[in-house]
C-alpha cells in the first residue's frame, strides 16, 4: 500500500506555497505561486478572487500521481485578514480587509467594549475591521458572517459555513483559554457574524465532491482548520516541547517560546496563542536584519562575517534600530538607535552589531521568563539571518543555549503538519 500524504498551503502577503508531506514529515512535493493581480470590481481590488485563483492553481500544480494519496488538507493565512461573506452563498459581500489595514474609527468603539489592553485594541485587529464594516452598513447584515482568509479558502474546499480556529480568531476577540467568545463580545449586535471556533488542525469535513473529482483526490480526503502564517512558520520548526523556541531573524527580530503558562503584556506587545495544551508566547523587537541592510549589502554581510571570530566577545555595545522606537524587550517608543562608536574595521563593526542583537535576543527570552513563561532551553532559527553560521555561534555563546537553524521554516510545512494532525 502506498504511503498517505498530507497537504499544507500557506497564503502569505505576496503569494502562496504548498508542501506535501508524509507521516514522518518528509516532503514529497512543494511549490509556489504569486497572486495574480486582482481584478477591479468598481474601484476596489478583488483580492478574494485572486486568492481563490491561486488556491486552485496550487491544486493543479500538485503532481497528478500523488493526488490520490492526499488524505488531508490545511491552510494558513495572514493574521487579521478578514472577509465578510453572505452565509447563503459564501460569496464575499465587500472587498477583504487586509492584514495591515487599520481602522482608527472602529478602534474607539472597540476600546469602549473590550477590556483594557485586550489584543483586539489595535486598529488592524479583526474586530476593528468587523466593527468598521458593521457601522458603515445599513442593510443586508442578517445573513453576513465573518471569516478569516484561511477560513474562507478552506470553506471553498469543505463547504461548511462559519468555521475558524482559535489562532485566527484571537484578534477577533475569541478567548482561547475559556474556549468561547467573551460575554462582552456575545452582547454585540453583530455576534451572529462570529464564526465557530475549533483547535487548529481539526477535521471539518470531507473535501467537496466536485473538487475531489476534478483533481483526483481520494474519497476520504478531509479538510482541516488552519492557523495564521506566523504560527504555521513556528510549527514548521517542530519545536514541540515546552522551553523550545524559534527566533526569526528577518527584517525584525521575533521570538516565540512554547510555554506551559500564558503570558500577555500589552506594554511590550507580548501575547500568547494557544497550541493545544500549551501557549506560544511571542514578542517582536524592531532590531534585526533591516538595520543590517541599512549599513551593509547581503554580499558584504557574507564576506565580513567570514572574518569574525565568534568565540571572542565584542565589547561594542549597540542597540541597532532602523528608526526611533522600541517595544520589546525594552518598551521605549522614544528610544534612539545606538550604533556608535563605529570602528574603522567593518568586520569588527559587524561583530559588534551581531553580538548586540544577540544580547537583545537574550534579554527578550529573559523578559518572557520574568513575565511568567518557561525558561528557554533550545533555540531554532528562521529568517534571512539564520544562514549566518558565525552569528549562530555568537548567539550560542551569548544565550548560553544550543542554537541551530530550523530544518523547516516554511509556513506551508507547518500547515501540512496541521493536516497530518487533523487526519489522525
Ligand atoms: P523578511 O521576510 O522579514 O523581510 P528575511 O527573512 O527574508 O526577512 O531576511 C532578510 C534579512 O536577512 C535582511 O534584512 C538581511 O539584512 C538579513 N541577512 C541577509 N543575509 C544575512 C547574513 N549573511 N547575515 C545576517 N543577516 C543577513
Amino acid at each position: 500500500e502506498k504511503e498517505k500524504l498530507y497537504l499544507g498551503m500557506d497564503f502569505g502577503t505576496s503569494g502562496a506555497r504548498y508542501a506535501l508531506i508524509d507521516k514522518q514529515g518528509s516532503i514529497h512535493a512543494q511549490g509556489k505561486r504569486e497572486y495574480p493581480p486582482p481584478h477591479m470590481s468598481g474601484n476596489t481590488k478583488d483580492w478574494a478572487g485572486s486568492w481563490k485563483t491561486t488556491l486552485f492553481s496550487l491544486l493543479e500544480d500538485l503532481p497528478i500521481s500523488l493526488r490520490p494519496l492526499i488524505y488531508s488538507i490545511a491552510i494558513d493565512g495572514t493574521s487579521a485578514t478578514t472577509i465578510i461573506v453572505d452565509s447563503n452563498t459564501g460569496d464575499p459581500i465587500c472587498r477583504p480587509f487586509l492584514y495591515n489595514e487599520s481602522y482608527p474609527d472602529a478602534l474607539k468603539v472597540v476600546k469602549s467594549i473590550a477590556p483594557a489592553n485586550h489584543t483586539v485594541c489595535s486598529g488592524s485587529s479583526t474586530l476593528c475591521k468587523l466593527v468598521s464594516w458593521w457601522n458603515s452598513q445599513d442593510s443586508d447584515k442578517d445573513s453576513a458572517i465573518l471569516l478569516h482568509q484561511a477560513d474562507w479558502l478552506l470553506w471553498l474546499l469543505h463547504g461548511k459555513f462559519g468555521v475558524s480556529d482559535y489562532n485566527n480568531a484571537l484578534k477577533l476577540g475569541y478567548d482561547p483559554e475559556a474556549d468561547s467568545y467573551p460575554k462582552w463580545l456575545i452582547a454585540q449586535p453583530y455576534s451572529h457574524m462570529l464564526p465557530s471556533v475549533t483547535a487548529p488542525g481539526t477535521s471539518v469535513g470531507s473535501l467537496k465532491e466536485h473538487v475531489r473529482m476534478q483533481f483526483g483526490f481520494p474519497e476520504d480526503c478531509v479538510v482541516c482548520t488552519g492557523t495564521t502564517d506566523s504560527i504555521a512558520a513556528f510549527l514548521a520548526a517542530r519545536a514541540t516541547e515546552t522551553g523550545k523556541a524559534v527566533t526569526s531573524l528577518g527584517s525584525t527580530l521575533a521570538v516565540k517560546l512554547l510555554s506551559t503558562k500564558r503570558v500577555d503584556d500589552a506594554r511590550y506587545g507580548v501575547y500568547s496563542h494557544r497550541l493545544d495544551d500549551k501557549w506560544l508566547v511571542g514578542g517582536a523587537s524592531n532590531t534585526g536584519g533591516a538595520v543590517l541592510r541599512q549599513i551593509f549589502t547581503d554580499e558584504q554581510l557574507d564576506e565580513l562575517s567570514e572574518l569574525i571570530d565568534p568565540t571572542k566577545s565584542s565589547l561594542l555595545d549597540y542597540y541597532p534600530l532602523p528608526a526611533v522606537g522600541e517595544r520589546f524587550p525594552v518598551a521605549d517608543l522614544g528610544m534612539t538607535p545606538r550604533l556608535h562608536p563605529r570602528p574603522t574595521n567593518d568586520a569588527e563593526y559587524l561583530h559588534g552589531i551581531l553580538e548586540s542583537i544577540a544580547r537583545i535576543e537574550a534579554k527578550a527570552y529573559g523578559l518572557l521568563k520574568d513575565l511568567g513563561a518557561n525558561s528557554v532551553e533550545e533555540v531554532f532559527t528562521a529568517g534571512g539571518g539564520a544562514k549566518n553560521e558565525k552569528w549562530r555561534k555568537i548567539r550560542e555563546r551569548v544565550l548560553g543555549l544550543p542554537v541551530s537553524r530550523a530544518v523547516q521554516t516554511e509556513a506551508a510545512y507547518g500547515a501540512a503538519l496541521l493536516a497530518l494532525k487533523g487526519a489522525q
